[in-house]
């Protein structure tokens, strides 16, 4: 948890953003919720009625301040995903909770941000076509569920072929790696497929999760990829959308190095790679 604010202050002090370019989003709207999640688990989150095996699933206990910040949460994605379709790009200093399932939580994702924003986007007449770029170590077991049967949501997830979460889901595209991986053999298969993916998914958005896991120092990542390698993921997905000018929004995902200065500065990089291509 203590990375969030980490960033945001590293990214203020660095210059990268200005304090009052950045906004704190309110509470995401419950009609919003109810298009991914059912009605009874919203309503379990915020009045703290979830059961054992809901809480034990989600991976931390339940506390007053759960559903605020789940729900500021996915109110930023989506805020920034709106940025992102009139400016061209927009960030998430959070985010990224793939594990999330229209029914439960689990893997530590309450709400799944991207989902709610992708739907609402669609129910609201200003977004058709998306496509989800999850480059968390973790396979987006949760969104790859959600827009199993949606033709219009491209999911493509790269992920630890041995990690979380063992029973996969059918994203539109996953790709998985063995344990070790670093940077070339990584960088090789993203230039490989980034492309075709694009073209496939058509969007008029591309979501993208910018996981700092797959470093080779993240205690669950169990790739091999550099600092300067996740720098070069995050630079070949904006070239490759700037290229076609797609709108992107970035959203956080994972990152567990047991140094936190590793994780902010991964996730940093993400934001000036962003700002870089399209700022
Ligand atoms: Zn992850």
């Amino acid at each position: 948890m203590g990375k969030y604010r980490l960033i945001r202050d590293g990214l203020v002090a660095a210059g990268v953003l200005r304090a009052d370019a950045i906004e704190e989003p309110g509470p995401v709207a419950r009609d919003a919720l109810h298009l991914v999640h059912h009605p009874d688990y919203v309503e379990a989150v915020i009045e703290g009625t979830l059961g054992d095996a809901a809480i034990r699933r989600l991976g931390f206990p339940w506390h007053p301040l759960l559903p605020e910040r789940s729900l500021r949460t996915v109110q930023g994605t989506l805020e920034a995903a709106r940025d992102a379709l009139s400016n061209g790009a927009g960030i998430n200093l959070a985010g990224g909770t793939h594990h999330a399932f229209p029914g439960h939580g689990e893997g530590y994702c309450v709400f799944n941000d991207v989902a709610v924003a992708v739907r609402t986007l669609q129910r609201d007449g200003v977004l058709a076509r998306a496509v989800v770029i999850d480059l968390d170590v973790h396979q987006g077991n949760g969104t790859a569920r959600i827009f199993e049967n949606d033709e219009a949501v491209f999911t493509f997830s790269m992920h630890g072929a041995k990690n979380y979460p063992f029973r996969r889901e059918r994203s539109d595209l996953d790709l998985e790696l063995p344990d070790g991986t670093e940077d070339q053999a990584y960088l090789a298969l993203l230039e490989r497929h980034l492309d075709e993916v694009l073209e496939r998914a058509r969007p008029e958005l591309v979501v993208y999760i910018a996981g700092a896991d797959p470093y080779r120092a993240d205690r669950l990542g169990r790739l091999g990829l550099s600092i300067d390698g996740l720098a070069r993921r995050d630079r070949t997905v904006f070239a490759a959308c700037w290229r076609r000018r797609l709108p992107v929004v970035m959203v956080l995902g994972g990152g567990y190095a047991a140094d936190l200065g590793d994780v902010v500065t991964i996730h940093a990089n993400t934001v000036t790679a962003l700002l870089d291509q399209y700022g």
